[in-house]
């Protein structure tokens, strides 16, 4: 299966935001096959994480490289309006879940800083793999690297 293949092979992951204008692959300069790409809304590594270990245990996943960028959709409600609106739109999810985090960013800058300090929290991450934390600028295609 080529995608099992892919996965077993590859050095670098990437976890960043679904937004479609945030294309690591391209930005990175990243051939083909040679990066996971794991992408959700505003690249949060608290989602990413299933998909890291699912890789980890197919192979050697080596630098994880999180990227959250400038004027991300996930700046444009707060959690608590993200909460209303779930409860409005998806109440029996709401329900469920009251204490659900929707991954609201204040600030870009900081939260990767945050979603990076979050896989190192874990010995086994920081021990085995290179975590780096950028942002991106949406309007530049400047890269900054927070950690
Ligand atoms: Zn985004």
């Amino acid at each position: 299966m080529p995608c099992a293949h892919l996965a077993v092979h590859s050095l670098t992951s990437s976890v960043s935001c679904a937004d479609p204008r945030i294309t690591p692959e391209n930005f990175l300069g990243l051939n083909f096959a040679e990066a996971a790409i794991i992408r959700n809304g505003g690249g949060r590594t608290v989602d990413a994480i299933r998909s890291l270990l699912d890789l980890d245990s197919l192979g050697n996943i080596g630098t994880v490289v999180v990227i959250h960028h400038t004027d991300c959709g996930m700046t444009y409600l707060s959690e608590e309006q993200f909460h209303d609106r779930v409860e409005e739109n998806h109440p029996d999810f709401a329900k469920t879940h009251p204490d659900y985090n929707y991954g609201a960013i204040n600030d870009p800058e900081k939260t990767v800083v945050a979603d990076v300090e979050y896989l190192k929290g874990f010995p086994s991450f920081a021990e085995k793999m290179t975590i780096a934390g950028l942002v991106f600028d949406t309007f530049t295609g400047e890269l900054k690297r927070m950690v």
